[in-house]
């Protein structure tokens, strides 16, 4: 049995907490722990009484991967490769012809970041009620009521806002009348992690008469395949399927037989592709798979999710607080939709090239020839790794503006050596002067409580192309940078330093 501490929200009503965030899968733990960073209260409500244990996303992109970094959270994952081989709709690329592009860690269960990011998320004080389903959702004015069934009976909670994570059948979704158009599901696809059987591993997919299948070890003894038989129909709804089921399927396409084999884990999925028409309705917002849906090629929808969370949780967090205005969450809609537009694009796109039937094969024929050409690798691999995901973080020229802040090394006045992730560990704003110029650093003075100056030196003076000075968002995007192409425009400078940090961060006397 919970007890609800009632406080009153800034607007004067009552409220148990900051923030709900329905769902515990990825997004939502991710969303939980950014928002406890930020200083927000955060209750989780989650129907699954454990964890389901699944593997189902088998890893992050690169930039999902950095993301995880600026947290200090890698660590926890063990050792992760960064594969620098991955593919466009089964056409094979080195991502490495872009600087940090990698496929990203591959081989690492959902499961496994699941739990990463659930024990941070409680470590930094988040609420997570497990077995809480939530039936009813109501906004006012004010805040937000949910009504959860629990093992001890149905439950009332009231937030200041609420954010949806609850999956690509989102309830919440529904509920606050938030439309999802887009495509229907055209075919069902299996996916089964096989034990007991000696499959040969088909990374890129292998095209047959009747389908494509993949295949993968996932661990000693255990494989990932896929299997997308041509002519199966979507169906209705989500199906129970059998392990019979994909590998009758299995022979069908490959003539090989799983008989003797088992399986750990055995799922469907379509290729369905939808998006939230607006991530954002008065109290209430969605993020992840709450918010897209689509084939999960390439493996990126984990991935999004996480970056959704980051993009909103500082902005909700600093909007829970009372320190910014609540028009600052439109921006959440305004930078992630987008985003999330070009992921069902380049998914479709992938899904085209995967599992078309011959009709299909002109468009694998040029589209293998546009791969001999650097620039399209180069575009590709932004894309899929997401290194690519840029921001309209308003007026400038810097290459880096609205991008995020890449990897790099940096030395301290006192000789200690860190990097840029380092510097976002704990969620601030970050105002770095890469040459001692005093100006931008006393500029960013009066907003000390959230924006962390430093002073630091690239080992590579080309690290940042060319900038001075830089203010990175809590979500490590560039919102301001000085030098480069800026260098004679000192004035105009400064000036945009300080509508960056007022946009950003407040006045500094409430921030
Ligand atoms: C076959 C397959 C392979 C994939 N491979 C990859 C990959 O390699 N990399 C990658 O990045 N992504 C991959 N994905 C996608 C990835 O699994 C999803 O994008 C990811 O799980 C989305 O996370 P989420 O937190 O938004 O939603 P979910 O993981 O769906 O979590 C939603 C949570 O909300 C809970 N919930 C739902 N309704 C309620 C309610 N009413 N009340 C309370 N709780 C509720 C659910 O129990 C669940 O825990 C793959 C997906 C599939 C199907």
């Amino acid at each position: 049995m919970f007890l609800s501490i009632r406080a009153t929200c800034r607007e004067g009503s009552t409220v148990d907490t900051d923030v709900i965030v329905v769902g515990a899968g990825p997004t939502g733990l991710m969303l939980a722990g950014e928002l406890r960073l930020g200083g927000a209260r955060v209750v989780v409500v989650e129907k699954l009484a454990q964890p389901t244990g699944q593997s189902r996303g088998l890893g992050f992109t690169a930039r999902a991967m950095e993301v995880f970094d600026q947290r200090g959270l890698l660590p926890r994952f063990g050792t992760l490769e960064k594969s620098p081989m991955g593919h466009f709709g089964g056409i094979q690329f080195d991502y490495t012809v872009l600087q940090d592009a990698h496929f990203g860690a591959r081989g690492v269960p959902q499961s496994q970041t699941e739990a990463v990011l659930e024990e941070w998320a409680g470590e930094l004080g988040a609420d997570i009620r497990r077995g809480w389903e939530l039936t009813k959702l109501s906004e006012d004015g004010n805040g937000v009521e949910i009504v959860a069934a629990t093992p001890d009976g149905e439950q009332r909670l009231r937030g200041a806002y609420l954010v949806g994570c609850d999956g690509g059948q989102s309830v919440v979704r529904r509920a606050a009348g938030i439309g999802f158009p887009g495509l229907p599901a055209t075919r069902r696809m299996y996916l089964a992690d096989v034990t007991g059987c000696a499959i040969r591993p088909r990374f890129l997919g292998e095209r047959l008469e009747h389908g494509m299948v993949m295949a993968a070890p996932l661990a000693p003894g255990v494989d990932r395949i896929i299997v997308c038989e041509d002519g199966t129909p979507a169906g209705d709804r989500p199906q129970t399927v059998e392990f019979e089921e994909v590998a009758a399927a299995w022979e069908r396409i490959t003539g090989e037989s799983l008989a003797g084999g088992g399986a750990d884990w055995v799922s469907s999925f379509t290729d369905a592709t939808r998006q939230a028409s607006a991530y954002r309705k008065g109290r209430v917002l969605l993020a992840g798979d709450a918010a897209h849906v689509h084939l999960p090629a390439g493996g990126q929808g984990l991935s999004t999710g996480v970056q959704d969370a980051v993009n909103l949780g500082w902005k909700l967090a600093a909007v829970a607080r009372g320190a910014m205005p609540d028009t600052l969450l439109d921006t959440y809609h305004d930078e992630r939709h987008p985003v999330g537009a070009r992921l069902l694009m380049n998914t479709r796109a992938q899904g085209m090239i995967f599992l078309g039937g011959p009709e299909a094969d002109p468009v694998r024929a040029v589209f293998g020839e546009l791969m001999e050409l650097e620039d399209v690798r180069r575009r590709l691999a932004g894309i899929v790794s997401h290194l690519d995901v840029t921001y309209d973080l308003g007026p400038g020229t810097h290459p880096l503006l609205g991008r995020r802040l890449p990897p790099r090394p940096l030395e301290l006045p006192d000789g200690t050596r860190t990097g840029t992730a380092d510097l976002l560990h704990p969620a601030r704003g970050v105002l770095l002067d890469l040459v001692g110029d005093p100006a931008p650093r006393e500029t960013a003075a009066p907003w000390s409580d959230t924006v962390t100056v430093v002073t630091a030196r690239p080992e590579n003076p080309d690290a940042f192309a060319g900038a001075t000075a830089l203010l990175v968002r809590p979500d490590g995007h560039v919102a301001w940078a000085a030098g480069g192409t800026e260098r004679d425009d000192v004035t105009a400078g400064v000036d945009r330093l300080v509508e960056a940090l007022h946009h950003w961060f407040g006045s500094p006397e409430v921030a």
